[in-house]
């Protein structure tokens, strides 16, 4: 045995591949309960009885057929050389389905090993597995496991430890289904026998690519893909086949592979799906074609009701914490007669900047840990279903309408997950639209704004804001839709998916908002942190050198000259134009920006606030502006990181310009419809 074994984790979507590699490497790779959470393969090494194996997380897929760009990247690597054993993730609960990828990755001849995940829930459900009957029909080994209760998984690494003897190991099964009268009958060498009219052009190809092809490895699964018409194959060994194959035979293929799925099912599943009806009954719900959108309108409702007022009730410690800090370090620092501009730097810059931001840790924990509720319930797969419909009359997938959902947490991973769209035109329509989805970083701009000058309706205003994102990202396909129209546009149908409802895993749950917590506090100490002490520069420093008087700094003259483009929509203060021009780094801070240009350490505090509403009023900065300044916030440029994220996605400047451009755009008019609007209505 190699001292190094390399195997890959292959399955179909929510399937628990990732949830055991993180059970053998220990990683914290996310886990959720919709499809195309895993968009990269991943790796991870562990140990096991003085054998080192290296382990590989692909994205899941349900064929080797090669649609989507997570089913290249699966199938490229496991094609290569570098797996030495494939292991097989199958959804025990939903055998059927998952079978058809299984008999494909026999067909690669190469050692598969079976991982029978979720036996926790079959069990539940009183459905039983012949679990003698399903390896012999199937001629590899299987391993009953529960990756979230982590059992059998030391079986099933020793499994896979003999994968070499496992390789040829002799088939004993025989089917039924096709009554065989070839030549040479195939039962005893391979788990899926075709047809004899398939079997023949198998074995007249095969003996066509042996001639042409003395080095190639696995004849039989190369002659299957020809008969497919694979591209990839086709162009990859060219053959001239005319004789043999008169057409594709994808669909006979692909039928004799569902029959005989069809065998295995009715031979080895016992008690199939008792529990069956509860879910139905609870999706006959939750997918109802008119209660269905309404029903997740008023569940994001609800997430904003708790991010609003269990965080608030968590913040007011942190505020009290920090002013204290904030306090006590001036205090400190003019013991020790420190430079008055250091103290300055420190105190109102990179306290009030990052501290600010860090008061907001609450609201953002609360809204993730609900985001992750939703995902791993499986609740977030069937909102997409729900859209289909509707995503459908704009030209996009329901599968679409998942990255704008991830969009409520962060724009990244949302962007990142449009890659499980099958249509490259879709991909980037849904790249286009992701950024007007509000993310949690806007979340604080809300609270600060809407807490100040809507007081109790600061909720419904803030909540406001998601709704319009949302409508203003389905306009803007709608939009395209329409202008693509007239562009020949070939329809293709998605299948969504719906996973099983599940008990949110506490594991799966607290790795998510860890990780999201740990991503925001990386924010505020790096480019929050950062961009503080860079605004207190621009706001203390001027063409002088250092200025009293913040209306002579240099960011003060910068704002003043973009004054006349804001006026229209309201924002024609330069200190709030200071603050937008910072919020392209991150949305966050146009907050903290906030407190440095204000001079206020502790923005969020009651306190603060008020002494911050006094001196907006003072500029005549109104509800009407603070509105629209949330709008503006909600639509303008993405931040940086999701700027790094569409250029690497879509490998194009010119997109990436674009979408600059047009969010610009986008947000200008629509708050200046507000603004105006709002003037004309109240005046
Ligand atoms: P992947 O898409 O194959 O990587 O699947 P994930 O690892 O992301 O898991 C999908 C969902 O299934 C998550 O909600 C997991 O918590 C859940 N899950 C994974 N393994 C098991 C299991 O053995 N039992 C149960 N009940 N749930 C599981
Ligand atoms: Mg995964």
């Amino acid at each position: 045995m190699k001292n190094e074994l390399s195997i890959g984790f292959i399955g179909n979507p929510n399937c628990g591949k990732t949830t055991l590699f993180n059970d053998y490497t220990g990683a914290k790779l996310k886990v959720a309960n919709w499809p195309g959470v895993t968009v990269e393969k991943k790796e991870g090494a562990m140990k096991y009885h003085h054998h080192h194996f290296k382990l590989v997380d692909l994205p899941g897929l349900y064929s080797l057929t090669c649609y989507t760009m997570e089913e290249k990247v699966s199938r490229e690597y496991i094609l290569s050389d570098d797996v030495d054993v494939i292991v097989d993730v199958v959804d025990a609960s939903s055998l059927e389905r998952n079978l058809y990828l299984t008999l494909q990755l026999i067909e690669l001849q190469k050692p598969v090993v079976m991982a029978l995940n979720m036996m926790d829930v079959v069990e539940e459900r009183g459905m039983e597995i012949d679990l003698h009957r399903l390896p012999e029909m199937l001629g590899i080994p299987v391993i009953p496991v529960s990756a979230t209760r982590k059992r059998g998984l030391d079986i099933l690494m020793h499994a896979i430890s003999h994968h070499q003897e496992l390789s040829h190991d002799p088939l004993i099964h025989q089917h039924r289904s096709i009554q065989s009268s070839h030549p040479h009958d195939h039962h005893q060498e391979y788990t899926m026998v075709y047809s004899d009219l398939i079997e023949e052009k198998i074995d007249l190809l095969i003996e066509r690519l042996q001639k042409h092809y003395p080095e190639m490895k696995n004849y039989r699964w190369h002659a299957l893909k020809i008969l497919e018409m694979d591209e990839d194959i086709l162009a990859k060994y060219p053959l001239s086949i005319e004789d043999i194959v008169d057409r594709s035979y994808e669909k006979d293929i692909i039928n004799q592979k569902y029959d005989f799925i069809e065998e295995i099912i009715e031979e080895v599943l016992v008690n199939k799906e008792k529990k069956e009806a509860l879910t139905d009954k609870v999706d006959a719900l939750l997918t109802h074609r008119y209660l269905g959108i309404p029903i997740f309108l008023l569940i994001m409702a609800l997430v904003f009701f708790l991010t609003f007022t269990v965080g608030d009730a968590l913040k007011t410690y942190f505020e009290i914490g920090l002013e204290f800090f904030s306090h006590y370090v001036r205090q400190l620092l003019e013991l020790l007669h420190a430079n008055a501009i250091l103290i300055s730097l420190i105190v109102d810059g990179i306290i009030a900047g990052v501290g600010g931001i860090l008061s907001f840790l609450p609201n953002i924990f609360i809204l993730f840990l609900a985001l992750a509720f939703l995902e791993d319930s499986g609740y977030m797969a069937r909102v997409a279903y729900v859209m289909d419909g509707i995503m459908g009359s704009f030209g996009l997938s329901g599968r679409a309408f998942i990255p704008m959902l991830l969009g409520f947490g962060c724009t990244v991973p949302a962007i990142m997950a449009s890659r499980a769209l099958e249509d490259k035109r879709d991909r980037f329509k849904t790249i286009l639209i992701t950024p007007f989805m509000s993310c949690s970083a806007r979340l604080p701009i809300y609270v600060l704004f809407s807490q100040m000058f809507f007081k109790d309706k600061a909720m419904i205003v803030a909540y406001s804001m998601y709704v319009l994102g949302l409508f203003i990202a389905m306009l803007t396909a709608f939009v395209v839709h329409l202008l693509e129209r007239k562009k020949q546009y070939a329809p293709h149908h998605l299948l969504i998916e719906l996973p099983e409802y599940k008990r949110p895993n506490a594991r799966t749950i607290a790795i998510y908002v860890y990780e999201k917590v740990e991503d925001y506090i990386t924010k505020a100490g790096t480019t929050i942190f950062v961009a503080s002490i860079l605004i207190w520069f621009l706001l203390n420093f001027g063409p002088q050198g250092l200025v009293e008087d913040m209306s002579l700094s240099f960011g003060s003259l910068i704002g003043k000259q973009l004054v006349p483009l804001f006026k229209p929509i309201g924002l024609g203060y330069w200190q709030i134009i200071v603050a937008l021009i910072s919020g392209i780094a991150a949305k966050e801070v146009v907050v903290s920006s906030c407190s440095i240009l204000f001079g206020i350490n502790n923005i969020t505090s009651q306190a603060g606030m008020s002494h911050m509403l006094g001196l907006l009023n003072g500029l005549g900065f109104g509800t009407l502006n603070a509105y629209t300044l949330m709008v503006f916030c909600l639509l303008y440029i993405p931040c940086g990181a999701t700027l790094a994220t569409i250029h690497k996605e879509t490998n194009s400047w010119k997109w990436t310009g674009f979408e600059i451009i047009f969010q610009l755009l986008v947000a200008w008019i629509v708050s200046w419809i507000i603004y105006q609007g709002g003037l004309l209505l109240w005046s």
